[in-house]
């Protein structure tokens, strides 16, 4: 037993301050993820070189690529003192050794704790002459104490609206996709669907190229996808915006609709029917445009598979733990599938995130359990599954331990994944996306009944 302090819920303390294996991680890993989708840009890490190298770490382990990112390098001194001496040297340095078109500084719990002021040291910088011309600096705060690396990638997003999207007065016929945090792959699925509906688009951010970019032989340190500046620019004459992720996509949503007039829709990550049917309206009516045949097609293949999927799926309980933009239409699409998410964490805090779960669950799931901020961690999630027990376990890697204690399938789904391959190359959106993953699902709960079951039930045909 590797996690034998659990105790059964019934038996466990009710903590209300320590948090014992959590259920999401910093703000500026969300941060760099963001950055990493605009094209040569070089996130900055402004605190010290322990944090860099955490985010850097939790990226390459999850996306197995190396993610490059620079820092301010605190010392003693800096912590005292304050950072702007040594984020003013490294704007210099970085621009004159690694040549990037933008530098993307977010601040880490240190830089923020003894109150460095990003705005003020990057106008700076401007100020100085340390921008060389035709180059750019970024910033976002990104205080670790604070939400989760959800909120660090919404206030990344939100900064690269903020610096370059601008209304033109002229209307351009193309509809901005701010793209909430999803997989490489799922954002190619995504423009997949954007050119089977002939919409013309501008997606941000966008890590397809980037973190799943082809090997060339030839060392690229700004691969050739993300997001560019001019493209960014543009989406202040979009007709539209749709936002996908209301907690990673909406802030910038907003601010793009006061800053530059563009009206947005808001809705979920495209995971399952009902989700990906929102998406699909969404962009439909966005775009003026009418739901292309192929589309149709498509949605009838996935309902069609589910359907001859849906007698296993029936009744079996699930524990679920990620991020609210994913969890909200993961658990309704499992709760489609007849499927019980009995337990429920997240450690994103957030009460419109609470109510949205609460209501796909208290209708069909009763006595399912959810908790969401700092005390809702793995721990939690534990002690629920010791006190009624689940036939899956869906969730980022760390949730391995529990499955191996107590038994159960075990699907690897949301960041990070550290111990597997590929997970970044497959997309679970889309309707043929939601195939893929209802298929990973009944073939855990499948081959988990072929390693287990009596002789008499071990069956050729299931
Ligand atoms: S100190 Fe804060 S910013 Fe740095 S790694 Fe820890 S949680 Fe993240």
């Amino acid at each position: 037993m590797l996690l034998r302090h659990t105790k059964k819920a019934s038996e466990a303390v009710d903590r209300k301050a320590l948090t014992i294996n959590p259920a999401k991680t910093c703000q500026p890993v969300g941060a760099m993820y963001a950055a990493l989708g605009v094209h040569g840009c070089l996130p900055h890490s402004h605190g010290s070189q322990g944090c860099c190298s955490y985010h850097r770490t939790a990226l390459t382990r999850h996306y197995k690529e190396p993610v490059m990112a620079s820092t301010s390098s605190f010392t003693e001194g800096s912590s005292v003192f304050g950072g702007q001496a040594n984020l003013l040297q490294s704007i210099s340095n970085i621009f004159a050794i690694y040549e990037p078109e933008i530098i993307a500084v977010h601040s880490t719990c240190l830089s923020e704790t003894i109150g460095d002021d990003l705005k003020q040291i990057t106008e700076k910088a401007i100020a100085d002459g340390k921008v060389p011309e035709g180059k750019h600096l970024v910033q976002a705060s990104t205080p670790s104490y604070i939400g989760s690396h959800v909120t660090g990638y919404s206030n990344m997003v939100k900064g690269f609206i903020d610096k370059f999207a601008f209304n033109t007065g002229e209307k351009k016929r193309q509809v901005n996709l701010i793209s909430g945090w999803v997989e490489p792959s799922d954002m190619r699925e995504i423009k997949r669907i954007m050119k089977i509906m002939k919409v013309p688009y501008v997606m941000l951010p966008d890590t397809s190229d980037v973190l799943d970019a082809p090997m060339t032989g030839k060392f690229q340190m700004y691969p050739n996808g993300g997001t560019t500046i001019s493209e960014m620019a543009s989406m202040g004459d979009s007709m539209a915006t749709v936002a996908t992720g209301h907690f990673c996509s909406r802030d910038s949503a907003i601010h793009l609709e006061n800053k530059c007039k563009v009206p947005f829709k808001l809705t979920d990550v495209p995971i399952g029917v009902k989700a990906t049917d929102r998406f699909i309206q969404a962009v439909s009516s966005a775009a003026k445009v009418s739901i292309p045949e192929e589309v149709n097609v498509e949605r009838g293949r996935l309902v069609d598979a589910l359907a001859d999927m849906q007698q296993y799926f029936y009744n079996k309980k699930v524990a679920v733990y990620g991020d609210p933009d994913t969890l909200i239409p993961l658990c309704e699409f499992l709760v489609d599938l007849g499927m019980k998410p009995m337990a429920v964490v997240s450690g994103t805090p957030g009460k419109e995130f609470a109510k949205r779960m609460e209501a796909i669950l208290a209708e069909k799931v009763p006595g399912a359990k959810f908790a969401n901020g700092s005390i809702a961690d793995m721990y939690k999630l534990h002690s629920w599954i010791k006190e009624e027990p689940v036939d899956l376990i869906i969730g980022n890697t760390y949730g391995k331990y529990i499955a191996r204690d107590e038994n159960i399938p075990f699907l690897r789904y949301g960041f990070p994944i550290l111990d597997r391959i590929g997970h970044s190359y497959f997309p679970t959106v889309g309707y043929m996306g939601t195939l893929s993953l209802a298929k990973d699902i009944l073939n855990l709960l499948m081959d988990y009944q072929d390693a287990n079951c009596i002789e008499e039930k071990f069956e050729l045909v299931m």
